[in-house]
């Protein structure tokens, strides 16, 4: 059944058709797609915007899933992509070297703050966490400390797929039906504070939540214990924000027992936050930076490493090496496509326009405060959630049921008939979670309030007691 570029383009009902039978899509309920239940088939995209192949056109709520932060249908980074796949479109960086990964990791390495310098590439970013959690083992073992080897991650963060990965993940509908998974990997409590003991005493929180990391440490046996995998705002369970002082704390624990810190900031580097990397924005260092996604804006895969120095050392001995590496990791066309949307973040000032409206975009999300289902807005940057609750008064939460019926089976369908991608959640607490591109402007936040608004509205008369 195939089509050449020559033959008239299939419709959508065709395309749609094709994906049901032949298309393994992921995280996908395949059996609940059919003939009145469409794949929706996105066909083109242009700045915020995105159409399908019908022609409906959609604002982009979540940039393509936390990727796109220039902006789709790009001529410059497509022009980039072109000219080094004319160049060499391919070579791998083991034992060689390509100019694209030489210029990018020293690129990248002039961006990360301290002495993140040195970097390891991938093609995403399980890759890049599972990579972290590899180099951290061997790095110990060099280092004479191999009994170092378990993790530590805050349940329900997500933290990618592979199985290495999978066991860092602290979602147990993701890890159930693989294990047993990855031995070594444990988790501790998350900076969710709605509902917590502690919800209206900032400090007390913070202490608490980090108690819980320190104390995990000790009760693993602090020998035992290579690092601790933590994102800048959790993705997973909505946009969770760190409570002040949270990470300079944890980073005061982990110097304590001589455990690594890893940001994955798969999702909150490349300016979702306002700033070029995540731990900016909160102020630490941490050991390794994980990044993929918004690093080429999804013009290409590619996923990176970031790590300070010391961590090269044990590797930089004579004949000594990190005993990993991937085909298409540092692929010469994504990095110079990396390379390019580095420059338009540069040249358009990609990061200042984030700060630009962070206030407004948080202000417009606020205002949707005076519907009962809107429980909190929470995040940061042009990261925000809105966890959806039966009573904003109440601490009261929708069943299983409800969370299904109101996430998939009504907000989903009628933010895209309204022209809006946003996501519907409920890995944790059920939240609408909104990402636009990072070139967005008045214009669109206004347009995402107005759909959120409607949509917002109707559920609420709804689903709300
Ligand atoms: N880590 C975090 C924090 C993520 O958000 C994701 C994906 O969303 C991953 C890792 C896995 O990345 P990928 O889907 O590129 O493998």
């Amino acid at each position: 059944m195939g089509n050449s570029m020559s033959s008239p383009p299939r419709t959508s009902a065709a395309l749609s058709e094709l994906a049901h039978r032949h298309l393994w899509m992921h995280f996908s309920r395949l059996g609940s797609y059919g003939n009145d239940a469409p794949v929706h088939v996105i066909a083109r995209g242009e700045g915020s915007y995105l159409w399908d192949a019908e022609g409906h056109r959609l604002l982009d709520g979540l940039s393509g899933l936390f990727t796109v932060q220039v902006g789709h249908g790009r001529a410059d980074l497509a022009e980039a992509a072109r000219v080094q796949a004319e160049t060499l479109e391919y070579f791998p960086i083991w034992t060689y070297a390509h100019p694209p990964a030489i210029e990018l990791a020293a690129r990248l390495a002039s961006l990360a703050p301290g002495d993140l310098n040195r970097v390891f590439f991938t093609t995403g970013g399980s890759e890049a966490v599972e990579s972290a959690w590899k180099l951290a083992r061997q790095y110990f073992r060099a280092m004479g400390q191999g009994q170092r080897h378990k993790v530590i991650a805050r349940r329900t963060a997500y933290h990618g797929t592979t199985l290495g990965a999978l066991a860092i993940t602290g979602i147990p509908a993701l890890r159930t039906p693989f294990e047993p998974l990855t031995p070594g990997a444990v988790h501790v409590a998350n900076t969710n504070r709605r509902r917590h003991a502690f919800q209206d005493d900032e400090k007390a929180f913070m202490l608490a939540v980090t108690d819980e990391i320190e104390e995990r440490i000790l009760f693993e046996g602090p020998e035992t214990v290579a690092a601790v995998f933590l994102e800048p705002v959790q993705n997973a369970g909505g946009c969770l924000v760190p409570p002040d002082g949270y990470f300079a704390r944890v980073r005061e624990i982990c110097d304590r027992y001589g455990v690594l810190l890893v940001s994955d900031e798969v999702i909150c580097a490349f300016g979702r936050l306002g700033t070029m990397f995540g731990c900016e924005r909160y102020h630490y260092l941490p050991d390794i930076i994980t990044c993929a996604k918004g690093i080429t804006s999804g013009y290409s895969p590619l996923g990176a490493v970031i790590c300070r120095d010391f961590l090269a050392e044990p590797f930089l001995e004579h004949r000594a090496s990190f005993a990993h590496g991937i085909t298409f990791g540092g692929h010469p066309v994504s990095c110079a496509v990396a390379l390019a949307n580095l420059d338009v973040f540069e040249r358009e000032h990609v990061l200042d326009n984030v700060c630009a409206h962070e206030t407004g975009f948080r202000t417009r999300l606020e205002e949707l405060r005076d519907l009962a289902i809107v429980g909190e807005v929470r995040g940061a940057g042009f990261f925000q959630a809105l966890e959806m609750v039966p009573d904003q008064a109440s601490a009261a939460r929708f069943t299983a049921e409800q969370r299904e019926e109101l996430l998939r089976g009504f907000l989903l369908p009628r933010f895209y008939e309204a022209g809006l991608i946003a996501r519907a959640d409920d890995r944790g607490d059920p939240v609408v979670q909104l990402a636009p591109p990072l070139i967005a402007g008045d214009d669109e936040l206004d347009e995402i309030a107005t759909i959120l608004r409607a949509v917002l509205t109707e559920a609420t008369a709804r689903f709300c007691t």
